[in-house]
Order: C-alpha cells, then sequence, then structure tokens
C-alpha cells in the first residue's frame, strides 16, 4: 500500500515538472503579436521565398536552440513548404 503512495506522487511530480517545463518552454517560444505584424509589413504579408500569401509560419534565422531571440531580426514569415524546407537544409528543429 505504502509502495502505490510513494509511487502516485512520484507520477504526480513527474508530471508536474514535465508540465511545468512545457509551459516555460511554450512561453520562450511565442512571437509578439507586434513583431509578426512588423514582420508580415515587412515582407508584404508573403513568403520571403515564393511570395504565398496563406499559411505563413514564422521561422527563426537564428534557433531558439541556438540562442535566437523573437526580435523582427531574427523572424522571417515562410509558407509551410519553404518552412519545412528550410528547416529540413538548416538541421534546426520546426520553430
Ligand atoms: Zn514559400
Amino acid at each position: 500500500m505504502a509502495l502505490m503512495d510513494i509511487l502516485f506522487w512520484a507520477l504526480i511530480i513527474w508530471a508536474l515538472y514535465h508540465l511545468i517545463k512545457w509551459l516555460r518552454t511554450r512561453q520562450k517560444r511565442y512571437i509578439p503579436r507586434e513583431v509578426k505584424n512588423a514582420v508580415l509589413k515587412r515582407y508584404f504579408n508573403m513568403c520571403a521565398v515564393c511570395m504565398e500569401n496563406t499559411f505563413l509560419e514564422f521561422h527563426h534565422r537564428k534557433p531558439y536552440s541556438d540562442n535566437g531571440d523573437n526580435s523582427e531580426q531574427n523572424i522571417v514569415p515562410l509558407c509551410p513548404k519553404h518552412h519545412a524546407m528550410v528547416t529540413r537544409y538548416t538541421g534546426d528543429k520546426f520553430e
């Protein structure tokens, strides 16, 4: 019975730890609305490669994993196709 209690609390603590970790990274990767608007304006609401203007995603030129930030200079709008292409080519994680 006591062993089950310990396992139960270990599971709760493990889940909380990962939940907090996930929430923190999610917050860090969040690009502010003003930055998104400024970037879109700079690229005329188009993919920086092919001028596609629907389903745009925001690519970090310097990835988070390499201390890239959410500044306007570090973000480029890309369509899903070119976003996938760039991230595959550079070996970055999709972000
Ligand atoms: Zn494109």
